[in-house]
């Protein structure tokens, strides 16, 4: 029988992928840990959508997290102009993703994080 599943997305990125390796194996949820990886994790939203919704039903999902981190390769064109800046993008790519999978799937749990270069990770509301 499947378990119910917690999907935790992010970025393919190693310090990033450690990171939310890290935060994952603190859970004890009783859930399956479901890894998405994609290059700019939130900020590739359409492919990050189609892998959640194959997965949802099949997995059975019941809770998602989404993971930005600082110094994001995917972001490089962007040119931060300070870290302010940049926090703001990852917050709003975040915040979308969120909106966009509550739009679709109203009763599944959705967090959103960031991971900064201090090794610190911040609940995004
Ligand atoms: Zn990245």
């Amino acid at each position: 029988m499947t378990k119910n599943s917690l999907v935790v997305a992010g970025c393919v990125e190693e310090w990033a992928q450690k990171s939310i390796n890290d935060f994952v194996s603190k859970r004890k949820d009783g859930l399956a840990h479901i890894r998405v990886s994609i290059f700019g994790g939130v900020k590739n939203r359409e492919v990050l959508m189609g892998q959640l919704r194959a997965i949802l039903t099949p997995l059975k999902v019941k809770e998602v997290n989404l993971f930005a981190h600082e110094d994001c390769q995917a972001y490089v064109a962007r040119k931060f102009s300070g870290n302010d800046v940049e926090k703001e993008a990852l917050e709003n790519d975040l915040r979308n993703t969120t909106a966009a999978i509550m739009a679709e799937t109203p009763k599944l749990k959705v967090k959103a994080f960031i991971l900064t270069k201090k090794q610190m990770i911040l609940e995004v509301e």
